[in-house]
């Protein structure tokens, strides 16, 4: 089957027989049970922002679009941010969400900067160490704004929703558009043909290991997405025998649309590439935790139902300590290390995946739109973690707590592990795909 892979996923060391072991025996069975939990299940999301590139499209009528808000009183009390007095950290983190990274106006910001530094004030300063911070994040963050709203994952669950044509090809193509560095290519991509081949990526045609990162993580979550709707896919609105039944209709596996899109006889021979992106982008997340895991293990997981949030920390460390033991993680050291050069790159990486962050407010199917933001969120906490340099893992310790001002904000660590548990999920259900076809 096209789907069976073999070998090393590349510019890994890891091989995919790895992968599937420690994800499908230890690690999916582990997230499953995690994300229900209220602190993962509840997102809090803009998804009324308007598109900052184009006049948005007519927004999807489909009713698979539609996206199901929480009532009020389903939202456990500590996230509406009432607290109790055994929560000193919540109290803690509700202040430090003013310094959160808006989507801020940074010419604004770099214009203040030039002002007199004698005109300083406590205001100012805050204002400095904002624009500072601003400076870690990859992606918008957008959880405290006005029109942001709680959205329960579970009533939401990513599939099939219609979303297609000139719309979601417009989408995809402005993210693959990203891909265009120019800090390190002389030759940059024709804007005609963003999706570029593989051939093209891996053969060194001035494609550096960053630019390849940048493209194989985009096209892994493209992979996810698309296994995602082919794993829950409308099979009929009427009929009620077939896997899955709900009042809208019956769910299930659509193996024929798999095929489509990603057997090499119907993409040019890409398909199977497109299915190694998914690995790569699950190792890198998988990575990012492995880093991050110090700060997971003193987090609260703060709800305000303590029995609810001490079975959170122990799941969570259960995981970390799964995630550690993976023998051939991701190596990000070299990533970014050509001195001048790579500090140009990053600061472009960074810069591509903000747009990346920015262009899912012109998504135009409000459930696809919701998905899209929280796997970006969770793609770029993954890629702050490893590549904003603020996090020191052989620095940390429990007793100074929070080194170098590194921190993450709820939404980052529920938009990561969610994310993290699309791929993982991706990576099962392509066991199930590969015993079908
Ligand atoms: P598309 O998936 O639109 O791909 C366009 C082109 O990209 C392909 O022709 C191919 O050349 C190339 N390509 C395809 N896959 C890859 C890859 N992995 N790597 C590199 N290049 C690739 N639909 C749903 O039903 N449910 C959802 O939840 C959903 N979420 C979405 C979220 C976002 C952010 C976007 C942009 C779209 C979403 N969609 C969703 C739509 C879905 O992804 C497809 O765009 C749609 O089904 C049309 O598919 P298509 O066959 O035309 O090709």
């Amino acid at each position: 089957c096209f789907c069976q892979l073999q070998g090393t996923i590349d510019d890994c060391s890891c091989n995919v027989d790895t992968v599937d072991y420690y994800n499908n025996v230890k690690i999916y069975p582990r997230l499953k049970s995690l994300l229900v939990k209220d602190y993962f299940r509840y997102y809090k999301v803009n998804l009324r922002r308007q598109c900052p590139f184009w006049a948005d499209d007519s927004k999807c009528a489909m009713r698979f679009c539609h996206v199901e808000y929480c009532e009020e009183n389903s939202i456990p009390p500590g996230l509406k941010g009432e607290t109790n007095e055994m929560s000193h950290k919540y109290l803690k983190d509700a202040e430090q969400m003013t310094n959160c990274y808006e989507d801020n106006d940074h010419n604004r910001e770099l214009g203040y900067l030039n002002t007199s530094i004698s005109d300083k004030t406590y205001s100012d300063i805050q204002r400095w160490s904002n624009y500072d911070e601003a400076q870690d994040y990859f992606c918008i963050l957008d959880d405290h704004q006005e029109d942001a709203e709680y959205v329960d994952l579970l009533l939401n669950p990513e599939r099939y929703t219609g979303y297609k044509g000139e719309s979601a090809h417009r989408i995809w193509r402005s993210i693959y558009l990203e891909n265009c560095f120019q800090s390190h290519s002389d030759k940059p991509k024709s804007p005609q043909s963003p999706f570029i081949p593989y051939k093209d990526m891996m053969a060194g045609n001035g494609v550096c290991l960053e630019e390849r990162a940048f493209y194989r993580m985009v096209s892994g979550l493209h992979s996810s997405i698309n296994i995602h709707l082919c794993a829950n896919y409308l099979l009929s609105e009427n009929q009620k025998t077939l896997d899955f039944v709900t009042p809208t209709g019956v769910w299930g596996t659509n193996l024929d649309e798999f095929e489509r899109r990603f057997s090499p006889a119907s993409t040019d021979g890409e398909g199977p590439h497109w299915l190694r992106n998914l690995y790569f982008a699950y190792l890198i997340e998988m990575r990012a935790l492995a880093k991050v895991a110090p700060y997971l293990r003193n987090e609260e997981f703060y709800t305000g139902v303590e029995k609810d949030d001490k079975e959170v920390r122990v799941a969570i460390k259960d995981l970390l300590n799964v995630i550690e033991s993976f023998p051939s993680h991701f190596n990000e050291s070299v990533m970014f290390n050509g001195g001048t050069t790579s500090i140009k790159l990053k600061h472009e990486f960074r810069e591509k995946f903000l747009n990346i962050s920015k262009i899912m407010d012109c998504v135009g199917c409000d459930k696809c739109r919701l998905w899209g933001k929280l796997q970006t969120q969770g793609m770029g906490t993954a890629l702050k973690i490893l590549f904003s340099g603020k996090f020191d893992e052989q620095k940390f310790s429990p007793n100074t707590n929070k080194p170098n001002s590194f921190k993450l904000k709820r939404t980052e660590i529920v938009a990561l592990l969610n994310a993290f548990g699309r791929l993982s999920t991706s990576i099962h259900e392509l066991e199930s795909f590969r015993n079908r076809v």
